[in-house]
């Protein structure tokens, strides 16, 4: 597994750093957001570091088709399959994470 010493979510995986864990397997984890933006916010995260989305399709799009899955999943399971999924890319995007996530919204109808 490729890790960033500094990385939060990097220790949150590792367990260096507690969170509230929604799902894990061999290449991916979910927890929730500390900060809800939605009755349920999900982060999902490859457990390899990528600083990005991008990085993370050029390099792996099976990870990031598995982490679509698991969105829909999650939505499946909170409410009626719908959600919002986000990838905030770039700090200009408000991205102050540099792990890749998504954020899975759902569990109520939200605002368009
Ligand atoms: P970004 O702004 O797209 O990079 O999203 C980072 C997200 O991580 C924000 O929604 C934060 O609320 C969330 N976050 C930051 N620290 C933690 C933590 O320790 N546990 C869970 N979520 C966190």
């Amino acid at each position: 597994m490729s890790k960033s010493e500094d990385c939060l979510f990097c220790k949150i995986i590792d367990g260096r750093i507690p969170s509230e864990k929604v799902y894990e397997d061999d290449t991916t984890y979910a927890f929730k957001d500390i900060n809800p933006k939605a009755k349920v916010h999900v982060l999902i995260v490859p457990k390899d570091h990528y600083a990005n989305v991008a990085e993370l399709a050029a390099a792996d799009p099976a990870e990031l088709a598995h982490i679509v899955g698991l969105a829909q999943g999650i939505a499946d399971k909170e409410f009626s399959g719908a959600y919002r999924l986000v990838f905030n890319t770039g700090l200009d995007a408000g991205q102050t994470v540099f792990h890749v996530h998504a954020h899975v919204l759902t569990g109520e109808k939200l605002d368009e």
